[in-house]
């Protein structure tokens, strides 16, 4: 399977590449970044510490791959994504952040033309995690919910993708909209009302991403936690969904079909 990755300097595009490099039944077909990236033509295998593998970094998708996989930022996932319908090319999402239209776009527009996975987290405990915290949530009515995300300093979004995801996942099984959401507090808010659920977003050094869903009640409380301590478990789950993915027809797609 022939393989291009965007985002390709990034730190999960590198993850990618050195995945790639060592998967005997795929292949490095593109990498690509920032137009004005300063290490545009140089080997992207060597960028990437496993070797020459012939492919250099480049500014966009020339040769057609079987599948893309895409850990950049919004913008730049727009522009694979049309690219990729225009070549007929499935592609892997895992970027997060983007806005609801930019969702919808993927969804109406793209995923019309080619099998789009998007994900905010590709890692299998997260998938659980979600699965979990929607049991929990109908089991224990009337307790509190909060939700606190950490993740590294380069982190450009905040609350993360996962959190929101957790947060939707929330919001179903209690029957509420989302203007029970509230990121953070501050000042004098007085008394917590039963039905928010606020999003807590750590930042600072390497951590990879942890997130724990807390439902608090009188005189106990559950917390559910998963720690990525390597982003391994999330370029596992992205070389997972893209040997899903060039077996589906057209539509948009979720971990929740990869994983079963
Ligand atoms: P990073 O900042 O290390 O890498 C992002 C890369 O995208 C950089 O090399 C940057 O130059 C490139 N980029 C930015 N704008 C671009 C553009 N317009 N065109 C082409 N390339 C562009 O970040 P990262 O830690 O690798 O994470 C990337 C994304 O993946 C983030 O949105 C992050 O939240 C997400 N992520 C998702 C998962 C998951 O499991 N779904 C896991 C980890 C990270």
């Amino acid at each position: 399977m022939r393989v291009a990755v965007s985002g390709a300097a990034g730190a999960m595009g590198q993850r990618m590449i050195a995945l790639i490099a060592s998967a005997p039944d795929m292949e490095l077909a593109g990498a690509v970044d920032r137009p004005d990236h300063p290490d545009l033509g140089k080997d992207a295998g060597v960028l990437a510490r496993v070797g020459e593998l012939g492919v250099p970094l480049a500014g966009e998708l020339t040769d057609k791959p079987d599948v893309a996989i895409d850990f950049s930022a919004p913008a730049a996932t727009l522009a694979v994504a049309r690219q990729c319908a225009g070549m007929g090319v499935p592609l892997v999402i895992g970027t997060t952040g983007l806005s609801g239209e930019e969702r919808a776009e993927l969804a109406e527009a793209v995923a019309c033309s080619i099998p789009v996975l998007l994900a905010a987290n590709m890692s299998l405990g997260v998938n659980l995690l979600l699965r979990l915290v929607e049991v929990a949530a109908s089991a224990l009515p009337g307790y509190d919910v909060e939700i606190i995300e950490a993740h590294h300093r380069r982190k450009k979004d905040a609350p993360s993708g996962t959190a929101r995801e957790l947060a939707n996942r929330l919001l179903q099984a209690l029957g509420r909209d989302e203007e029970a959401l509230l990121y953070g507090r501050e000042g004098t808010v007085g008394a917590r009302t039963s039905e928010e659920i606020a999003i807590h977003a750590v930042r600072g050094g390497d951590i990879v991403g942890d997130h724990t869903v807390i439902f608090a009640g009188e005189g106990e409380r559950l917390e559910l936690t998963h720690r990525a301590s390597s982003r391994e478990v999330f370029a596992q789950g992205a070389l997972r969904a893209a040997r899903f993915l060039v077996q589906q027809g057209p539509g948009l797609y979720s971990m929740a079909d990869v994983l079963g």
